[in-house]
């Protein structure tokens, strides 16, 4: 097919100049870019491989974001990167905002964010990270579809899922119940500081992050990143949800999930059949043990 420059410049107003420009960076953004990295984490120091695979746009509910494939030579080894913002002639993003720099550790759900489980709130944390940097106007996702399971992977993932339907376990038991010796997060976040150094962010950036599970901090300050705040990415329980995330914020140390324990702690009551009156349901006062 013989592309008319002409009229697909005409389209948007562009110049057949701009349209030859942009199809020269489309053309050299699927040669892989490689750059090494050292990354220190659990007080290792590394070096990856980091590579830029791909580099393009999705137009979502929540407005435009760059998406870029990454590979990193770790365990993981895929990491997806959506980000709002400018990007810059080498298609690299351009950080206006100096001060801050919000962003999303996702761990990829396939049954939730991929089938839609209900089971699990991973689709609406999503959606609702993508809506929170689309309103602060800049910021990032970084994706990492291997750590699927806290890291074991997804046929770990969906041992676990049969458990919880077969025995109304939550996530936390049906963890321990796989698990092969009581550690249920395997999860390590090298690779994202790899990104970000990739990216040329640097260690004067705040980091926001937006999630509930403070120990994914910990890496950005062993690689000299301060993290300035937390913003809470919450979703509220569900008849299917509301143990889970019980589960999480009693025994995996996550905070927020559950603004309304006290009528959570209702709805498993009645769902376990036990008459529980006299107990206090504020999960506040119980603390987080782990
Ligand atoms: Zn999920």
């Amino acid at each position: 097919m013989q592309l008319d420059l002409k009229t697909i410049a005409d389209r948007t107003g562009k110049t057949v100049a701009e349209v030859e420009h942009a199809m020269t960076l489309a053309k050299e953004s699927i040669i892989p870019k490689g750059k090494q990295i050292d990354v220190t984490e659990g007080g290792v120091t590394r070096w990856f491989i980091v590579t830029r695979k791909g580099v393009g746009v999705i137009l979502t509910s929540d407005g435009y974001f760059h998406h870029f494939d990454f590979g990193i030579d770790d365990q993981w080894e895929k990491y997806s990167v959506i980000f709002r913002g400018d990007l810059d002639d080498d298609l690299m993003p351009v950080f206006t905002k100096p001060d801050v720099l919000l962003i999303r550790v996702d761990s990829g759900c396939e049954t939730g964010q991929l089938f839609c489980d209900i089971t699990c709130e991973c689709r609406q944390q999503l959606g609702l990270a993508m809506k929170t940097i689309a309103e602060a106007g800049e910021g990032m996702i970084i994706n990492i579809p291997q750590q699927d399971g806290r890291g074991f992977g997804l046929p770990f993932k969906l041992a676990t899922l049969r458990l919880q339907t077969l025995f109304k376990m939550d996530t936390v038991e049906a963890a321990h119940a796989v698990a092969p010796n009581g550690v249920i997060d395997i999860r390590t976040y090298g690779g994202v500081i790899g990104i970000l150094k990739y990216f040329g962010v640097p260690t004067s950036m705040k980091i926001n992050l937006a999630t509930n599970n403070p120990h994914k901090a910990k890496v950005f300050g062993e690689n000299g990143y301060f993290i300035e705040g937390f913003t809470p990415v919450v979703i509220a329980p569900t008849e299917h949800t509301g143990h889970h995330l019980y589960a999480k914020q009693e025994h995996l140390g996550h905070v927020g999930l559950m603004p309304q324990s006290a009528e959570l702690d209702e709805t498993r009551t009645q769902e376990k059949g036990v008459e529980d009156s006299g107990k206090s349901t504020d999960a506040s006062e119980k603390g987080n043990d782990s």
